[in-house]
């Protein structure tokens, strides 16, 4: 079995019963936050037999390589300051092209039904009558977070964790959260897109009950070669935020087992995974 770039070979894994990548049908497959080994399996089985490949921002672009030469390879994410793709134009897109009897893989950064959007494009093709399967992904929020040396549970600390977006659609901080309910729901805080609108967000998560040294961590581009941890607290963490000192695409953990990251990390570390900060 060879694993270089060039001819991914992969062999035995034809022997696995995978289901089969039928033309005319879509796969929402979740990427993973970013390293070519956290795809899954048969995410990459699906991905060596895909006829389009419809891609987001935060896919790790050296997954891109297991795309088949001559397949269809389309970017629907944001990028450098320019709008990203009106959400209906990409799910119309991947109706017309499995119409068109392609093999139609869309490829999204971590999770597909993780802040992902994926349950929209699933709507939009049930309504169309269009077959799809879902290929999930390791979400940064856990598997990222974990690469440093974070485990997002412990039975010390927390028997519950929260997972948030902090932006909506128009970018502000979502409404539709109760902060107060949320400060104090669980003791460890995953968020999503968080470090633009961070300030606003820390400042409610004090005001519902959380305490100005609650450890906060803030991991960047976690499990790609230039991750990278900032290790602050909910008190200073939204000037960190506000100075630009924070890197994105960033998660912000909250809570005790960040701390796990002094012991855990330094091990990490020492395996070589990844820079831990
Ligand atoms: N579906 C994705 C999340 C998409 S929302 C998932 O399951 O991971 C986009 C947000 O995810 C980013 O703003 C950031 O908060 C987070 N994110 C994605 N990849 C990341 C990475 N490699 N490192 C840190 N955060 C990441």
């Amino acid at each position: 079995m060879s694993d270089s770039p060039q001819t991914p070979s992969f062999a035995a894994l034809d022997r696995v019963g995978f289901p089969s990548f039928d033309p005319g049908t879509v796969w929402l497959v979740g990427a993973g936050p970013g390293a070519p080994g956290l795809l899954t399996l048969l995410g990459y089985h699906a991905l060596t037999r895909a006829d389009a490949v419809i891609y987001d921002a935060l896919v790790g672009t050296e997954i891109l390589q297991w795309v088949p030469q001559g397949a269809l390879l389309e970017y629907a994410g944001k990028r450098g300051g320019k709008p990203s793709a009106h959400q209906s134009d990409i799910s119309t897109r991947l109706v017309d092209l499995a119409r068109a009897g392609k093999r139609v893989l869309r490829l999204k950064g971590g999770d597909p039904f993780m802040f992902g959007r994926g349950g929209e494009e699933c709507q939009t093709l049930a309504a169309a009558g269009v077959p799809f399967r879902i290929v999930p992904g390791i979400t940064a929020g856990i598997g990222g977070v974990g690469y440093t040396g974070i485990p997002v549970t412990h039975r010390d600390t927390n028997h519950s964790v929260l997972f948030l977006t902090g932006h909506d659609s128009s970018g502000t901080v979502p409404a539709g959260v109760d902060w107060a309910a949320v400060a104090t729901a669980a003791p460890v805080l995953v968020m999503y897109m968080a470090v633009k609108n961070l300030p606003a967000i820390a400042e409610k998560l004090m005001d519902g009950g959380r305490t100005p040294d609650d450890a906060v961590a803030v991991v960047s581009h976690a499990t790609l070669p230039e991750q990278s941890v900032v290790d602050s607290t909910l008190g200073a963490v939204g000037e960190l935020a506000a100075a630009g000192a924070l890197t994105t695409p960033a998660i912000v953990v909250v809570g005790p087992t960040v701390s796990l990251r002094a012991d855990v990390g330094r091990y990490v570390e020492q395996m070589g995974i990844g820079d831990v900060g």
